[in-house]
């Protein structure tokens, strides 16, 4: 009797799933095909950042000749393939006519658009679809589900905790006895540090750099004429984009940098776009590098003597506590997450977010860093770009949309939750409890120009001044910041964490009131904002 062979199945890796480790590629059979695709789409359903969509494309070029080393099947679609039909749909349709698999398989995708995308290929084809569990991360998402159950609130820091507990890293003794290295579960306190007048001392050591490869430069031409309209500057490409890169980039944290990460992550400085940052985030998303790796590289340089407890502390909360709680919230919330918009703000996103023009010094530089390079650090993120487009009144999805397309890390799982939830506090769940107004934070960060002093050197370079709020030197940051709380006094009111805040706002006279108001108005008429939200 003749043996049936093995069905033949169509293995897609997204550009976010370059893990040399996955499961799935030890699945792979000889009759198995995997599937890569470079579309023009992609870059184009959020505008991508052209360092991010060479970062993805070449990383994928890169991982497609390790499989085809491995002896894999590799079906590689180009971008500048001029059969290339543009999108994941169609090219999915042309490889299952071509190669008329039994059945789709791909890891869990990073992104809901994509998900829904590929279950409604396989129904159309009447083609099985299985969907895997990404095993890069430490938690999947019905673990997550089963720990956010019946919490009214989905609070970072209990979830933090249980990691630790489940990982146990930076814990001493066993079981339900035992206890955070240190006696304390975060730094914070002793973490928030602004660097003195004289700036970072000694100055960072800039980190390592990875010039473009003969693979990377054919892509950049690729993109060219493909992709010629993408934002951003690629001149100064630079990231990792295979496994050992990643390795190297990571070692050049551990080594040069860890040590002060914790102290000053906060703080920001003129033309130091790293400071003492890992920029791993990117090889992270990409998953060239895995976050158990770089946790245990960073507990051992505290065993080792080489980095403090509050640093080390700080990189793997980000690790296994804020990047897992992100992931988790996007999936347990579902798609109709990144339609939400809890302040019910309108406005537009100003176009120097497209091109650094301002004469906001603090704009100016972390737009300025993000176009030259597709990066910013964690608090250029939140407190300058975020905290700017939350009290200016911009639309959510908007900066959401930004967000993700101008990072080279950017990935809809984290942003959305990131951008949507914790700098736009946008993501009020319906029919939450009075007070309760946001999910991933539990209340607004929204700063005046004064935090933006305190924590950098961008406004001693600047003609506002961030302690004005009217006249000449009014800086737009303070203006607005005072307008955000007037005019989300309703929304905002119930929120215990705001009432402190409130009392300043009701030491105003209804004078200074209404010319904030005004003042704020004009300068979203200026900046193009137009149509912000005056509900409230
Ligand atoms: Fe930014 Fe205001 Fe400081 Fe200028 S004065 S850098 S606008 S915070």
């Amino acid at each position: 009797m003749a043996i049936k062979p093995a069905p033949a199945r169509l293995v897609i890796v997204f550009g976010d799933q370059l893990n040399h480790d996955a499961a799935l590629l030890h699945l792979l059979g000889s009759r198995d095909t995997v599937l890569m695709m470079e579309v023009a789409q992609e870059s184009r359903h959020v505008p991508s950042h052209a360092q991010r969509t060479a970062l993805f494309l070449s990383a994928m070029r890169h991982f497609a000749d390790e499989l085809i080393k491995r002896k894999h099947a590799v079906r590689y679609i180009n971008l500048d393939d001029p059969k290339n039909t543009g999108s994941f749909e169609t090219e999915i349709a042309r490889a299952v006519a071509a190669l008329k698999p039994s059945e789709i398989v791909c890891v869990q995708p990073g992104e809901w658009r994509v998900l829904e995308m590929l279950q409604r290929v396989a129904s159309s084809k009447g083609i099985a679809l299985t969907v895997l569990p990404d095993d890069h991360f430490l938690t999947t998402p019905a673990e997550f589900a089963t720990w956010a159950k019946d919490r009214s609130a989905l609070t970072m820091e209990f979830f933090y905790r249980e990691q630790r507990r489940k990982l146990g890293y930076l814990m001493e003794g066993s079981g339900k006895s035992a206890k955070p290295v240190g006696g304390e579960w975060n730094f914070d306190k002793e973490n928030r540090l602004p660097f003195g007048k004289g700036g970072p001392s000694p100055r960072p050591r800039a980190p390592i750099t990875f010039k473009p490869d003969k693979i990377t430069l054919a892509v950049l031409a690729a993109m060219k004429s493909v992709l010629p309209e993408l934002p951003g500057k690629s001149q100064s490409f630079a990231w990792p984009v295979t496994r050992k890169q990643a390795l190297a980039a990571l070692d050049d944290f551990i080594t040069h940098r860890l040590a002060k990460f914790g102290p000053f992550e906060d703080a920001m400085w003129t033309s130091e776009p790293i400071l003492y940052h890992s920029a791993l985030s990117s090889s992270l998303n990409l998953k060239l590098i895995n976050p158990k790796e770089c946790c245990e590289q960073a507990i051992a340089a505290y065993n080792a003597g080489k980095a403090p407890l509050q640093s080390v502390e700080a990189f793997i909360r980000q690790l296994i506590g804020w990047r897992e709680f992100m992931r988790g919230v996007y999936w347990l919330e579902g798609a109709t997450y990144a339609n939400r918009n809890g302040l019910d703000q309108r406005g537009e996103l100003p176009n120097f977010y497209w091109s650094g023009d301002t004469d906001m010094a603090c704009m100016k530089a972390c737009v300025g860093e993000v176009l030259d390079t597709g990066y910013g650090h964690h608090i250029q993120r939140l407190m300058v770009t975020g905290n700017f487009a939350l009290i200016s009144g911009v639309h959510p999805r908007a900066v959401s949309d930004w967000y993700l397309g101008m990072f080279v890390d950017g990935v809809d799982w984290v942003t959305l939750p990131n951008a949507l939830g914790m700098v736009m506090h946008a993501d009020r769940r319906p029919g939450a409890a009075k007070g309760v107004t946001g999910l991933v934070g539990t209340k607004p960060y929204a700063a005046s120009g004064k935090y933006i002093q305190r924590m950098s050197n961008y406004c001693a370079g600047c003609r506002y001044d961030p302690g004005e709020r009217a006249g000449e030197k009014a800086c737009p940051v303070t203006v607005f910041y005072w307008d955000f709380l007037i005019r989300t006094r309703k929304q905002l009111a119930g929120n215990q964490r705001m009432a402190m805040i409130y009392k300043n706002v009701d030491r105003m006279t209804p004078q200074v009131m209404t010319q904030v108001t005004v003042d704020a108005g004009l300068l979203r008429k200026k900046l193009g904002i137009d149509g912000a939200s005056t509900k409230g």
